[in-house]
C-alpha cells in the first residue's frame, strides 16, 4: 500500500520518540554534502548523551569506562540510524546511514560528513571554539549520527547564537594546545578552529590503550551540560 508522506514521517518519528532520553533535528543539507551524497539532501540528526558521571571523571584524561561508554553509544546510533535508514526505503525512498565513528579519510581525518554540520542545520546547537557540536541540553557530552535522504523533510530552524561567549575553558585544558580559540561561523575552514593532527597525535601518543579513538578532556572541561544530571 502505498504511504503518504505525512505517514513517512510520523514512521521516521516514533522510532526518534521511542528511544526516549536523545535528541533529533532534520536538517536541509544539500548545498554541503559532498558530490556523492547530493541525492541525499535531507539530513536526520540523532544525538544519544553520555553519562555525565563518567564524562565527570576524564577532565584529566580518559578512562577504560569512558571508553566503552564511547564505544556503546557508537553502537546504539548506529543501530538507530540503520533502522532508520531501513524505515525510509520501506517507504520508496532513498537513505544511507553515516556511521558514528568511521574514518574514511586518513589523510585529513575526517568522516564521509560531519554529523555536526547537519546537526547545527537541524538546530540541535552550535559549534564551540573546541570545534565540537555543543547542545543547550548537554553541552557536547553527546555523540552525534546521521541518515542521508531524499525524503523531504520539514526542517528545523538553525540556532541562530553562539554560547561560548568569552569562554576559552577548551582552549586552556586541551593538553596538545590543539585548540585555536576562534568563534564558528559556517564556511570556516576546520583549521581555524583545531589542529586535528595535534589532537590526533595527542589521542595516539598519550592514551594507546584506547587505540588513540579518544581524549575528551575538552569535551569534560566545557561548562555546558556539566552541572546536570539528565537521566540516561
Ligand atoms: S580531544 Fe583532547 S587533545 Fe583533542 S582537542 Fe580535545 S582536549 Fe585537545
Ligand atoms: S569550553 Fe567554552 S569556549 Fe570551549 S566550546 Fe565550551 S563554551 Fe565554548
Amino acid at each position: 500500500m502505498q504511504t503518504t508522506d505525512v505517514e513517512t514521517l510520523n514512521d521516521i518519528i516514533n522510532i526518534l520518540e521511542e528511544k526516549g532520553n536523545m535528541v533529533y533535528g532534520f536538517a536541509y543539507v544539500g548545498d554541503i554534502v559532498p558530490d556523492k551524497f547530493r541525492h541525499l539532501p535531507y539530513a536526520i540528526t540523532i544525538g544519544i548523551p553520555l553519562s555525565p558521571p563518567i564524562v565527570n571523571n576524564i577532565i584529566a584524561g580518559p578512562n577504560q569506562a569512558y571508553y566503552d561508554e564511547y564505544l556503546s553509544v557508537n553502537d546504539r546510533l548506529d543501530l538507530i540510524t540503520e533502522q532508520l535508514k531501513t524505515q525510509i526505503a520501506e517507504r520508496g525512498y532513498l537513505a544511507y546511514a553515516i556511521p558514528s565513528s568511521k574514518r574514511t579519510d586518513f589523510v585529513n581525518i575526517s568522516g564521509e560528513f560531519p554529523h555536526k554540520a547537519a546537526a547545527v542545520r537541524g538546530g540541535l546547537g552550535w559549534i564551540g571554539k573546541s570545534s565540537l557540536l555543543i547542545t543547550r541540553k548537554y553541552g557536547p557530552r553527546i555523540r552525534l549520527s546521521t541518515v542521508l535522504t531524499d525524503f523531504r523533510l520539514q526542517v528545523n530552524d538553525v540556532l541562530e547564537k553562539n554560547y561560548c561567549g568569552k569562554c576559552k575553558k577548551c582552549v586552556d585544558e586541551c593538553p596538545a594546545s590543539a585548540i585555536v580559540g576562534n568563534h564558528w561561523s559556517e564556511g570556516l575552514p576546520r583549521e581555524s578552529l583545531i589542529n586535528v593532527q595535534s589532537c590526533d597525535v595527542w589521542k595516539i601518543n598519550n592514551y594507546p590503550q584506547f587505540n588513540g579513538h579518544v581524549c575528551g578532556i575538552c569535551v569534560a572541561a566545557c561548562p555546558h551540560g556539566s552541572n546536570k544530571q539528565y537521566n540516561i
